[in-house]
């Protein structure tokens, strides 16, 4: 008889875990995965990137139409209303068939599904649903949920007519009904893109952002330009000041808001308040005691590179370990903690992962940015505004640049920036070639096809020489 039930067991079926548990078993590992959910694909597929991307897209449609875009291309339009419920069934549907199709692979694949929340027994034993499993190696792969703010309280109930007051953004992806004005606590990813959906479709939306400049951890150039564009765009955008509280009475919340660095508190109704001020690891619950295991000070789980945590033979991945909370961070992690484990081999190139806020333009970078490079070292700069790239010319898209940062003595690129309508697609381009340890020499004669907007990659790439043609 076997050692163990399982070779490996994963508990939490996000982007991390089922992404994961599927390599394992296509390794020849006997795999479960621990999900509590009534679906599977974590906070990802469910109400995150999916759902967020279907609001996303539906939205820009309703607003080309609404705003007159189409009208500048001969589109004659009646009156353009917008039928909510059909929105939100568009995303439901997306969700729906997304999740559906890993509870296929998971199938195909040969992966057992343990149905109910996961904790640990000991190191090599995980109760689900009253039930021992054991397994020679468990990786945690449990996520994240939303930070709460003190005095702020979130009801996302999907009862209430007005789909909530004080809602996350899982009560901000399923409102029932556009709120006459939306106030935004964070001015990070979330509050942007939910941000961008509520006003495309008639909310007057207001950002209250803590730091000085918007999308923390990204380059200094793309924060000073995101402000100006979503102002531009109509958000009203309030630096430098922070909520302390909040008090809801009927239909109506009240806000009390302070400048960040201390001053006379004023206050701010709204019909819906997001709050978007981060995420924290998943741990409650999984009796991580029962096995020594600790966290760091901010709650997360330390790893080696190979994922390995201080505990022998539980490994973790994800949005519950250090690094940027995003999917393919996630993914990428559960493909290497598979091969550990089958192999002993696994790769994943943290300095190399890129982040995209998929807002109009979209804000991307993957790398350093032009703050953290000169830290290090001598750098060179060439920047090439989207204003001068001739596609995005023509579809009247002028906001944005591409930014490529190298190494002024080795040329090696260091980091790429961009703002464009599809610089999401645009970074891949640069993702890759940092993987190749490429130069911007390498970049600028790489033919790039014409007309398209990765020119001026191409572009921003010359101009680390300052031989950039268009400008
Ligand atoms: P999760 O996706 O959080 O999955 C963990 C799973 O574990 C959950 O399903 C949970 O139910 C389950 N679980 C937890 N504890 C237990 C337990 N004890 N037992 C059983 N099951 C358990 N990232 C991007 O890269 N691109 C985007 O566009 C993007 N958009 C986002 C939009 C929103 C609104 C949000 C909230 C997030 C978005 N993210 C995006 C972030 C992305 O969703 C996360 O980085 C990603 O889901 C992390 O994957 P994970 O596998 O680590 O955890
Ligand atoms: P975030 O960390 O991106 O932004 C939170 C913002 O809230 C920060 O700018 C912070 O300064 C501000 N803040 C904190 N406390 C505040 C206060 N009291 N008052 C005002 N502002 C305050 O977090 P998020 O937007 O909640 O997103 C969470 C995670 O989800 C992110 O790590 C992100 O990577 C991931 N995500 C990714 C995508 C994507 O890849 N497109 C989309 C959505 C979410």
């Amino acid at each position: 008889m076997a050692e163990y039930d399982y070779d490996v067991i994963f508990i939490g079926a996000g982007p991390g875990g089922y992404v994961g548990a599927i390599r394992a078993a296509q390794l020849g590992l006997k795999t479960a995965c621990v999900e509590s959910r009534e679906t599977l694909g974590g906070t990802c597929l469910n109400v995150g990137c999916i759902p967020s991307k279907a609001l996303l897209h539906g939205s820009e449609k309703f607003a080309e139409a609404a705003d007159g875009t189409l009208a500048r291309y001969g589109v004659e339009l009646g009156k353009v209303e917008l039928d909510l419920a059909v929105l939100q069934a568009d995303k439901d549907e997306a969700v729906k068939g997304l999740t559906g199709g890993i509870e296929f692979l998971f199938k195909k694949n040969k992966v057992d599904w343990l149905k109910g929340q996961g904790s640990f027994k000991d190191a090599h034993t995980v109760e689900v649903a009253g039930k021992a499993y054991t397994a020679k190696e468990v990786v945690i792969a449990t996520g994240s949920s939303v930070t709460p703010l003190p005095g702020v309280e979130v009801d996302n109930d999907p009862n209430n007519k007005n789909g909530g007051i004080i809602v996350d953004s899982t009560g901000a992806l399923a409102l029932a009904k556009v709120p006459a004005h939306m106030v935004v606590i964070g001015g990070g990813v979330i509050g942007l893109e939910l941000g961008s959906v509520w006003r495309r479709l008639g909310a007057r939306v207001t950002v209250v952002e803590f730091l000085d400049a918007l999308l923390p951890g990204m380059d200094m150039d793309v924060r000073r330009d995101a402000a100006k564009i979503f102002r531009k765009q109509g958000m009203e955008i309030r630096l430098g000041t922070k909520v302390t509280g909040a008090s809801v009475k009927g239909k109506k919340a009240t806000l009390t808001l302070e400048p960040a660095k201390g001053g006379a508190a004023e206050t701010l109704e709204a019909d819906c308040v997001l709050v978007a001020i981060g995420r924290r690891p998943n741990v409650a619950g999984l009796n991580i005691e029962a096995i020594g295991l600790g966290l760091n000070a901010r709650g997360q789980i330390e790893t080696g590179h190979d994922f390995r945590t201080t505990v022998d033979g539980v490994r973790a991945i994800g949005d519950c370990i250090p690094g940027p909370m995003l999917a393919h961070k996630a993914e990428d992690e559960g493909i290497a903690v598979a091969e550990y484990i089958a192999t002993g081999v696994g790769i994943v190139n943290h300095a190399v992962i890129p982040g995209v806020v998929y807002t109009n333009p979209e804000f991307a970078g993957v790398g350093l940015t032009e703050e953290q490079a000169k830290e290090r070292g001598e750098i060179k700069v060439g920047k090439f505004p989207m204003m001068a790239n001739s596609r995005a010319k023509t579809n009247h898209e002028p906001d944005g640049f591409v930014k490529v940062i190298a190494d002024a003595k080795t040329d090696k690129v260091l980091g790429v920036w961009a703002i464009a309508t599809v610089a999401g697609t645009m970074i891949a381009e640069a993702a890759l070639a940092m993987e190749f340890g490429a130069t911007s020499e390498d970049i600028a004669y790489t033919c790039h096809a014409h007309p398209t907007h990765s020119e001026a990659m191409k572009e921003a790439a010359m101009g680390v020489t300052g031989k950039a043609i268009h400008i």
